[in-house]
């Protein structure tokens, strides 16, 4: 990806906007990921099944494991790339934990086996470097933004209050409060 966007920079230098080698070179990796071998399954209690397409951002080659037990009756989840974000807090909040890892990822649900991807939701897990947990919740794309909206408030009225510590230094923090 950095190499092609390297050259379509060079490229964006020498020809017009809108020139036709920009184009041409974007769709190509595209194509390649629409590629899939259909994975086919073979449920213990049924006909082999042949899975439903992907969602464009499953990023998944495999849904099943070589060998894994699967019933007719079972779905199973798409799954996009994770963004990791890492944080400070020790995980569960127990001393001697290992830092919390908060992962962020989209998911859909297909079910029965041979269905099409159910709708995308976002899913926010909590864990470990090593190790992704069930704490986790999935939201809609609205409610992922309301979520994300919530954290940018707060994390805003986390800075602004503490940007007047120094600016404020003549003014009594109780008379501060006092007056508003
Ligand atoms: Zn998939």
């Amino acid at each position: 990806m950095r190499a092609l966007r390297g050259r379509l920079g060079d490229l964006a230098v020498g020809l017009p906007p809108g020139g036709r080698d920009l184009a041409a070179h974007a769709p190509a990796p595209a194509k390649e990921e629409g590629e899939r071998m259909p994975e086919v399954v073979r449920p213990r209690d049924g006909d082999p099944v042949t899975l439903g397409p992907c969602p464009p951002w499953c990023t998944l080659g495999r849904h099943f494991a070589d060998g894994e037990p699967v019933d007719a009756g079972d779905g199973y989840h798409h799954a996009g790339t994770e963004a990791e974000v890492p944080t400070a807090y020790p995980f569960g909040g127990l001393t001697d934990a290992e830092p919390t890892i908060v992962r962020a990822a989209l998911k859909s649900w297909a079910h029965p086996l041979g269905a099409g991807p159910g709708p995308a939701r976002v899913e926010l897990n909590l864990g470990t470097p090593a190790a992704r947990t069930d704490l986790c919740v999935e939201a809609a794309p609205a409610g992922a933004r309301a979520i994300a909206r919530a954290l940018l408030d707060l994390a805003g009225t986390a800075e602004r209050a503490g940007e007047p510590a120094g600016a404020a230094t003549g003014q009594e923090p109780g008379g501060a409060q006092e007056g508003q």
